[in-house]
C-alpha cells in the first residue's frame, strides 16, 4: 500500500511538530527542575520522550506504507517561561495546536479515501484527548494551590 505524496508530506511536517515539542518539553523540565518542582521536571523530561516516540511511530508508518521519510528542520522552542503557570499554558496552548494538526491530517486521510491511514491516526487523535485532559488537571491543581504554595504541586502529581 502506498501512501500519497501530499499525506506524505503532510506526515512529514507533523514529524518535525512532534520534535519541536520534544525539544519545548525538555526546556520545560529543566525550568520546572531550576526552581525546585523535581517531580514536575521528571514528568515534563518523560513527555519529551513521548513526543519523540510519536514522531518516531510516525516515520514508522512512512516506512511501511512506501513513503518517504524526509524529517524537517525544527524551530527553537521557547526556553524562557515566566512562571509555571505560563509554562503550562504555553505546553496547553501547543497540545491545542497539535489536536489540530492532527485533525488536519484525518482530514486529508478522509477527502483521500486512505483508509490505512485514517486508521493509523486514531491513535493519535485519542492520545490528543490524554495530553489536553493531562495539562488541563495540572492547571486545575495549579488554580487550586495558589502561588504562594506552588512547591505543594509536587505532592498532588499523578504516578
Ligand atoms: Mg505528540
Amino acid at each position: 500500500m502506498k501512501i500519497s505524496k501530499k499525506l506524505n508530506d503532510a506526515i512529514n511536517t507533523q514529524i518535525g511538530e512532534e520534535l519541536f515539542a520534544s525539544n519545548g518539553y525538555a526546556n520545560m523540565a529543566a525550568y520546572f527542575d531550576s526552581i525546585g518542582l523535581v517531580r514536575l521536571s521528571q514528568m515534563y523530561f518523560k513527555q519529551s520522550e513521548e513526543e519523540r516516540e510519536h514522531a518516531l511511530k510516525f516515520v514508522h508508518f512512512l516506512m511501511e506504507v512506501e513513503g518517504n521519510v524526509a524529517i524537517p528542520a525544527v524551530e527553537a522552542p521557547t526556553s524562557q517561561f515566566a512562571s509555571v503557570k505560563a509554562a503550562l499554558e504555553a505546553a496547553m496552548t501547543w497540545e491545542k495546536d497539535v489536536t489540530g494538526r492532527i485533525n488536519h491530517l484525518m482530514d486529508l486521510a478522509i477527502e483521500e479515501k486512505d483508509y490505512a491511514t485514517q486508521d493509523f491516526l486514531r491513535w493519535y487523535v485519542s492520545e490528543q484527548v490524554e495530553e489536553e485532559a493531562n495539562v488541563s488537571h495540572l492547571l486545575t491543581l495549579l488554580e487550586a494551590l495558589g502561588d504562594r504554595s506552588i512547591l505543594n504541586l509536587e505532592a498532588y502529581l499523578p504516578g
